[in-house]
This record gives C-alpha cells, sequence and structure tokens, in this order.
C-alpha cells in the first residue's frame, strides 16, 4: 500500500473518471493524517472544485461550528474526506462508474489514516460504505461496526442548510460522537457545549 503522500501525489494527477475532465483541483481531503476521526462526504462542490479545500462555503461554516462546539479542530483531531476526489458537474450526484473508481482510494485513506470513529455524512457515504439500501432517515445517530471502526452516519450540513429541523439530531449525533471519543481517545477531551 501507498504511504499518504504518495498516495496523494497519485489522487491529485488522476484521470480515471470522466470527472477529470471538468474538474478544477482535485480535492484530496484534509485533516491530521493521524486523527482518530474520519469524517466522510459526498464529493467536492463549487467551492472546493475552485481551491481544493474539503467542506468550503457556507456547508463549511455550518460543519466548522459543528466541530468547534464538539471541541474538535480540523487540524488536529479529524480527516475529512469524499467518496469522490473530483467536483462532479451542477453539484449532480456521482454516477456509479465515478463512485467505482475512486473508492478506492477512499479505502487507502482510512487504512492509512486509520480512525477509530468514522462519521458519514449523508446518505450517499452511508450507502456506498455500509449498505446501498440503508436510509439516512432510520439508520443516522445509531454506531456501526464496520471494519473493526465505530461509524456514526449523520446528516450533511447542507442538508441542515436546507432544513434547519435536521440541526438538532446532527447535535445530538455529534454530542454522541464526543461521548465515544472520551471513552475511547481522551477521556479529558474538552468541549464548552457537552
Ligand atoms: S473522481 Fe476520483 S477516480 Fe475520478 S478522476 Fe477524480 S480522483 Fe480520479
Amino acid at each position: 500500500m501507498n504511504d499518504f503522500e504518495t498516495l496523494k501525489q497519485e489522487v491529485l494527477v488522476c484521470e480515471k473518471c470522466p470527472l477529470s475532465q471538468t474538474r478544477n483541483n482535485v480535492v484530496f481531503g484534509n485533516g491530521n493524517p493521524n486523527a482518530e476521526i474520519m469524517l466522510i462526504a459526498e464529493g467536492p462542490g463549487y467551492y472546493e472544485d475552485k481551491s481544493g479545500i474539503v467542506f468550503q462555503g457556507k456547508s463549511g461554516e455550518l460543519l466548522d461550528k459543528i466541530l468547534t462546539a464538539s471541541g474538535f479542530s480540523r487540524d488536529e483531531h479529524i480527516f475529512i474526506s469524499n467518496i469522490v476526489k473530483c467536483r462532479p458537474p451542477d453539484n449532480r450526484q456521482p454516477n456509479d462508474t465515478e463512485k467505482a473508481a475512486c473508492l478506492p482510494y477512499l479505502y487507502q485513506q482510512i487504512e492509512l489514516v486509520n480512525p477509530k470513529i468514522i462519521i458519514l455524512l449523508g446518505a450517499t457515504a452511508l450507502k456506498e460504505l455500509i449498505d446501498p439500501n440503508a436510509r439516512i432517515t432510520q439508520i443516522r445517530g445509531q454506531w456501526i461496526d464496520w471494519k473493526d471502526r465505530l461509524v456514526m452516519p449523520t446528516y450533511h450540513p447542507s442538508a441542515l442548510l436546507r432544513n434547519p429541523t435536521l440541526k438538532r439530531p446532527v447535535w445530538e449525533d455529534f454530542k454522541n460522537v464526543v461521548a465515544k471519543y472520551r471513552e475511547l481517545v481522551n477521556p479529558e477531551h474538552y468541549s464548552a457545549h457537552c
């Protein structure tokens, strides 16, 4: 298996699927490559494609608020990546060919980061990694044992922007993650809000 930097250099020039033809930047993922928590979402959007950095724009701001309230910082506690590393045009969902081409990179990232906890943001990440028939509305908030890791599915921040009533369940899910992080990683983990 590649080391982290070798994998990154490979992905940054990848042309394995047609999304390479329309992207501006490959969005490899950001954060601490030794983090105990990994966040996984669907794919880059407009601002991520422009910058090459995960979770920019309003979704990124909202995610940062949630992480800060949980006592987590992007640089220290987490690594964030996506099912596909290049933006699908017009923010459509990635198709099966694109997901199949890109998923091996994500699996390598998971092995290399080796997180104890994985947070799945939204239905696409849940369906691709856990169960194609799973419904985020039914399964969010429940811990799943997956490949010796604990997985917490919750809503994507963009869903919260469309429907603010989802903020409360997502906050409950993150409080759950904080409790698990204290149990598995650091009993002294500080969060001002939970
Ligand atoms: S989406 Fe993934 S497989 Fe497709 S070109 Fe980008 S990095 Fe390669």
